[in-house]
């Protein structure tokens, strides 16, 4: 990195908070498709397969790389599996597939040295390369501390002679959930312990004269992740590196779930510009992750060609803000009519104005479930708080508890205004002050309304709340530039953040299944980017995902499902469970959903789902509960970090876990 390129991103993370810029980093070379600089930002996935099943193992990464893979990634826990990835890279050879394939290394330098020799790039994990986890907190000297990384580097040096050797890449891989013991005594479980832990190993190749790295910083709790990858960039711009990024969130889960997790981390950060490469991790067929992966990153293409055309706006960067994008503070706002804003959970709308109001049922799609024999409604784990219907009436009763907006002219009609708040442009808010509520009034604004001469004119008093449009390409960051200039002008005023979305229809029938399931998933992507990406900052004190050719219920679960990935409300138990693979120890995907199937209403708590005790355990990060495979049919569960069951039999394993929650106070049975 030049000395200009150094100086002008000094203390910044990224190029800028408000215009699509990709963070150009060194082009390193992985086979014959090379990753960085001004390449495409790469797909890749990891095989499931025992490496061992040379077959199986072929067959799946065929699968895998026709539905978008460019690297696969293959675990290589001995030099047994090492060894055989000759023959699986022979095999794909033949069958006239050339992906570079990538051999990943957890506490075996043996086997790195192995594989360094016949794959085109290995993974090795700062935190078990050279040292064993015991969880045990040490007190290094500096002295110490320096004679453990000469121990480590004398270690790791006859793997990077070999990769400069014969031409192999590496990625240095932190887990959140695997730092070293060392890492974590001196700098706790942190992103910054993450990227030291990175940064260690990456100046231990430069002092070997060995450039070709690739880095990640993963952890299942895709905040931690936002922050680790941005304070890595910041420290290795301070170094003058710039390795190029392979971004992803670890055992982010299946379904719903699992997308909008990846989005909130990933996306996040896409949106800041970084990333070279990335990697979904879903508890599902390896060759499902790509399509996801694809999509989130298909966005920034467009997005970077229409920025080279137009955009000159002025451009914020962080050292414009106050806001810390290495750590969560929630934006300060006043409680507005003790329902929104200062210390509540960001608040829900979803729009049903488009729906059947003659019919109650309507609600259930926002979590309010209409019993026609009773004639009243329960509420379920994710209720909205808002629903907003526009100019429409509905022709029953709501419940009692939820709160109901108008567009401000339909409003004003209402006979009874009880619950019922109106939403005003900024026009409408600015002319007509004499009828406002003194509870709740909804302002829309856009960015650009900021600069205004309206805006100049806005009264503001603790019942005003904003509603933030944008109808900007890059969205998010136009949002952003919302958030940093309210904190400019010291507006502590709560907003409603609001993403319209619609789809392309492809085909004849809008109702086509696949169809359908497509626009789900694309919501699921884009909205966990663009709302993510604020709420996981702490801007944003409620959401308005807007979508009319998607099912409310979907609409509803969307927007509880970013709450939770980005920890702002939890709203049901989160499942961190493993993507599986070579060294899973039963089928993940049917486990999960059987543990799913009993535990789903335990609202708040994290269980981890672990394929092998060899890395679970640790990459569980912060689960309150682990069930992790220790041997053919035998697992173990886990308190937090500690092993409560040993080895008992998988048949009994799911009651023995809940038998565990029960003890603990923490059980309550489902509904
Ligand atoms: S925790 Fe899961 S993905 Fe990670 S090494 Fe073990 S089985 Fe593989």
């Amino acid at each position: 990195m030049n000395a200009d390129a150094v100086k002008m991103l000094q203390g910044r993370y990224c190029n800028s908070l408000t215009q699509y810029s990709r963070f150009v980093t060194r082009e390193v070379f992985i086979g014959d498709v090379p990753m960085g600089g001004n390449n495409p930002i790469r797909i890749q996935s990891m095989t499931t397969t025992d490496t061992m099943d040379t077959l199986g193992t072929v067959e799946q990464s065929i699968r895998m790389v026709d539905a978008g893979c460019e690297y696969v990634r293959i675990t290589a826990p001995s030099i047994k599996e090492a060894n055989n990835l000759a023959e699986i890279k022979k095999q794909l050879r033949q069958r006239g597939y050339n992906v570079p394939l990538v051999a990943d290394i957890h506490f075996t330098p043996n086997a790195a040295e192995v594989a360094a020799r016949i794959v085109e790039k290995v993974r090795v994990n700062p935190g078990n390369y050279a040292d064993k986890k015991k969880f045990d907190q040490i007190d290094y000297t500096d002295a110490q501390y320096r004679g453990e990384l000469e121990r480590i580097f004398q270690k790791f040096t006859p793997l990077v002679k070999i990769c400069k050797e014969y031409g192999t890449a590496m990625r240095i891989g932190t887990n959140h959930g695997s730092l070293s013991d060392r890492i974590m005594s001196r700098y706790g479980d942190t992103p910054q312990g993450m990227v030291e832990s990175a940064m260690e190993f990456m100046r231990m190749c430069e002092t070997l004269g060995y450039y070709n790295l690739v880095v990640s910083m993963k952890s299942s709790n895709p905040q931690v992740m936002v922050q680790a990858y941005r304070l890595l960039v910041q420290t290795m711009v301070a170094e003058g590196m710039n390795y190029p990024l392979h971004l992803g969130v670890t055992e982010a889960g299946d379904g719903e779930d699992g997308r909008i997790k990846s989005a909130v981390g990933i996306g996040t950060l896409l949106e800041d510009g970084l990333g070279d490469t990335v990697r979904v991790s879903l508890t599902e067929e390896p060759e499902a992750e790509a399509p996801v992966a694809i999509a989130l990153v298909e966005r920034y293409a467009i997005r970077s060609q229409k920025f080279k055309v137009e955009s000159q706006k002025p451009e914020l960067t962080t050292h414009h803000s106050q806001h810390s994008p290495y750590e969560y503070k929630k934006r300060d706002t006043y409680e507005a009519n003790a329902f929104i804003g200062g210390h509540m959970v960001p608040r829900v709308v979803v729009d049903i104005s488009r729906a059947n109001l003659k019919d109650p049922a309507t609600l259930n799609a926002a979590g309010y479930l209409y019993s026609p024999l009773l004639d009243k409604y329960n509420m379920a784990e994710q209720s909205v708080d808002f629903v907003y219907l526009g100019d429409s009436l509905p022709s029953f009763t709501l419940p009692g508890n939820l709160k109901q907006l108008y567009n401000y002219a339909t409003w004003q009609k209402l006979a009874n205004k009880t619950l019922c708040h109106p939403v005003f442009t900024l026009q409408e808010y600015i002319a007509d002050d004499a009828n406002r509520t003194s509870a709740l009034n909804l302002v829309r604004v856009t960015n650009a309304d900021l600069d205004s001469d309206a805006f100049g004119l806005l009264q503001m008093d603790k019942s005003l709340v904003f509603v933030l449009e944008t109808n900007e390409l890059h969205g998010m960051a136009d949002q952003r530039a919302f958030f940093l200039k309210l904190e400019e002008f010291a507006l502590d005023v709560p907003v409603i953040v609001k993403r319209s979305y619609t789809f392309p229809d492809h085909g004849p029938s809008t109702m086509d299944h696949g169809q359908s399931e497509l626009k789900t998933q694309n919501l699921q992507l884009y909205a966990g980017t663009d709302l993510g990406a604020l709420l996981v900052d702490g801007f944003g004190d409620g959401v308005w995902i807007d979508a009319p050719q998607v099912e409310t219920n979907v609409i509803t679960s969307t927007a509880f499902g970013i709450l939770q990935a980005t920890r702002s409300r939890i709203s049901k138990t989160e499942y961190i469970s493993c993507p599986s693979c070579g060294r899973t120890l039963f089928d993940l995907m049917i486990t999960t959903q059987m543990i799913r199937s009993r535990t789903s209403h335990l609202k708040g708590l994290k269980i981890g789902i672990m394929g092998c005790i060899v890395n679970g355990p640790g990459e569980m990060a912060d689960a309150d509960y682990g069930y992790v495979g220790s041997g053919t049919d035998k697992v173990t569960l886990y308190r937090g970090k500690e092993a409560v069951k040993k080895n008992i039999n998988s048949a009994n394993a799911l009651d023995e876990l809940i038998g565990i929650i029960q003890s603990d106070g923490n059980w309550i049975e489902p509904a």
